[in-house]
């Protein structure tokens, strides 16, 4: 396997950066007096300014598979990926945040041409945003066979409508005005006998009657508007049956291929946020001077410099793997080691950005150096993206079905 960038790749990085010093890194300070001002649940200005700059530059829907009229591989994507997420607010700019390249790649992947016209051309365009709907308040929903929401068929009349019931919480983006659709799980054959073929995925306006945003999430007091985590109210809402994305209980499937590129996005992201923050410990630990040396100089700050370079790295290694494994073989095949990277990403970034926030003092838990919110989204994401407990049951059934079967595989090739 190589992981060298190609040309293309080599190019856009160079574009992107450019664009990023250029654009964004000078921006920042105008982001922030947006999200903490009394307009921030509003579209964040800045953003919408840097929307068609970077379509001119060619650094627009960078995300968009191959497989589904894109240019990049996963693979290619990935470096990319990283150096927007240097910056948590950059990748819409770029027409690359979340949870929209998830939904955008689930509307492509398995929508009717019309709810792919009516959806996902606006996402595309960037004119819209959307959410996923899946996690409840009432059950544990890292198991998502104990999702409640019911999506009935209407019975008698035309006969070709759902009507759709339930509580939904943590929707990241439903908060922001442009939200004008979600793609919701629920379950149209509760008494299915297979577990996995009890729910469905639907394409729900943000607009049709019985839809109340009820409040939003604070992620450890960060608000993260104008995006927002909704709980929201789905009571008695009514779309028509058309609205089932690729066919009434194969919710599960799609769960499983939207949780490939769309989620390992976080990763690549959470490599930029863990640069970003290594960077930052770096520059501050030389310029800080304590007990006559400045702290770049204490073992201990080298030894967690070396360290989160080295985890850094690995884990880059990991991301890029795994993105090659769903190019090559798919993402079904690639399922462990998309898992693992889901384990390793986030607690990789916890700890680098840790160590950054303690080589920065008091100033590191303040919002003056962003390092507070980064370790905040860092560390939702070690259940945002499924649990890592859950993700490590998985690694570990898979291991033990693989390391069982070589046995047996050796067992029954040893010659009598
Ligand atoms: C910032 C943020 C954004 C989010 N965005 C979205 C979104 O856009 N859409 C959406 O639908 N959801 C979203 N979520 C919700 C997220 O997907 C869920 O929180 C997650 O799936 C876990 O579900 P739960 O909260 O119900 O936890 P539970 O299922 O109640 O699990 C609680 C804990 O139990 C333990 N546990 C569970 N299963 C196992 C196991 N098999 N082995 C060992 N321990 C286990 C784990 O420690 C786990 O954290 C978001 C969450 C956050 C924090």
């Amino acid at each position: 396997m190589s992981f060298e960038y190609t040309p293309k790749v080599q190019e856009l990085r160079k574009k992107l950066t450019a664009f990023m010093n250029e654009h964004v890194y000078p921006n920042e300070r105008k982001w922030e007096a947006h999200v903490r001002s009394e307009r921030r649940w509003e579209v964040v200005p800045i953003i919408e300014e840097l929307k068609p700059k970077a379509r001119a530059a060619g650094l627009w829907n960078l995300w968009r598979p191959k497989t589904h009229g894109g240019e990049l591989t996963n693979l290619e994507y990935a470096p990319l990926c990283e150096i927007m997420g240097r910056v948590h607010w950059a990748p819409e700019v770029f027409n690359c945040s979340a949870p929209d390249t998830g939904n955008m790649e689930t509307l492509l992947k398995y929508g009717s041409p019309e709810l792919i016209k009516q959806w996902c051309e606006p996402l595309l365009e960037g004119k819209i945003r959307s959410a996923f709907l899946m996690t409840e308040p009432g059950v544990a929903s890292s198991d998502a066979t104990n999702i409640q929401t019911r999506i009935v068929r209407e019975k008698g009349g035309s006969g070709n409508e759902y009507v759709i019931n339930g509580t939904k919480w943590w929707s990241s983006g439903a908060g922001d005005p442009r939200c004008k659709v979600y793609i919701v799980m629920g379950k149209t054959d509760p008494d299915n006998p297979s577990r996995h073929k009890q729910q469905s995925m639907v394409v729900v306006p943000a607009d049709a009657p019985g839809v109340k945003v009820l409040r939003h999430l604070p992620v450890f007091g960060y608000d993260d508007a104008p995006h927002g985590h909704m709980e929201i109210a789905l009571k008695n809402v009514r779309i028509p049956t058309s609205n089932v994305l690729l066919g009434e209980g194969r919710g599960f499937e799609i769960a499983q291929g939207r949780l490939g590129p769309g989620r390992i996005h976080h990763c690549m992201r959470l490599l930029g946020q863990a640069e970003m923050a290594l960077e930052k410990m770096c520059k501050r630990a030389t310029k800080r001077v304590a007990f006559g040396r400045p702290v770049a100089d204490q073992g201990v700050t080298r030894e967690r410099i070396a360290e989160a370079r080295i985890m850094i790295d690995s884990t880059r290694f990991l991301v890029l793997n795994a993105a090659w494994m769903m190019d090559t073989v798919g993402n079904k095949a690639a399922k462990k080691e998309i898992a693992m990277i889901k384990v390793l990403a986030p607690n990789v970034a916890c700890k680098v950005i840790d160590w950054a926030m303690q080589v920065h003092g008091g100033g590191g838990v303040s919002d003056d150096f962003g390092l507070a919110h980064a370790y905040a989204e860092a560390r939702a994401l070690r259940f945002a993206d499924g649990p890592d407990e859950v993700h490590r049951n998985q690694i570990a059934k898979l291991e033990i079905g693989e390391q069982t079967s070589i046995a047996e595989a050796l067992v029954k090739a040893k010659p009598a």
